[in-house]
């Protein structure tokens, strides 16, 4: 048995997650870290904007508990349609989590550039390596948790 490092409840050693409040280990988060990126294409089944947003929301909330630092939506970029409306809408649902502290930061696809990403490029150096990387792709966003 361990102690949870949250509540301090004893629990299991083998246990991410307290089953008392739900805190993550550290010893958990420090190996997520190797994978603290992660792409999702919303584009695979997509929907309609509403069901866009969902998926993406869903997906924020599961990186974050898993502990993981940056996530990469895809999104397109179409600027009509559904694609064009998916981006706007989801790109206004970002921003407003940012306000509301949800979400650390949000960047554009467009900005993922060096001048403009100075202190994510810090916290992850790996993302200098992403395909998109001073692409100015305007079909992702990338939000840090
Ligand atoms: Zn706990």
């Amino acid at each position: 048995m361990k102690t949870c490092e949250q509540c301090g409840n004893e629990i299991q050693n083998n246990l991410k997650i307290c089953p008392h409040c739900g805190f993550t280990q550290s010893s958990v988060k420090k190996a997520a870290k190797s994978k603290s990126f992660q792409k999702i294409n919303l584009k695979i089944d997509l929907p309609t904007v509403d069901e866009a947003l969902q998926s993406a929301r869903r997906k924020i909330n599961t990186a974050r508990s898993k502990g993981l630092g940056v996530l990469k939506l895809v999104h397109g970029y179409g600027s009509s349609g559904v694609g064009g409306r998916i981006r706007i809408e989801l790109r206004k649902e970002l921003l407003q989590m940012k306000t509301r502290h949800l979400v650390r930061n949000v960047i554009f696809g467009e900005d993922f550039t060096p001048a403009k990403c100075k202190q994510l490029l810090r916290r992850f150096p790996e993302l200098e390596k992403d395909e998109d990387y001073q692409r100015r792709n305007k079909g992702i966003t990338l939000v840090e948790l």
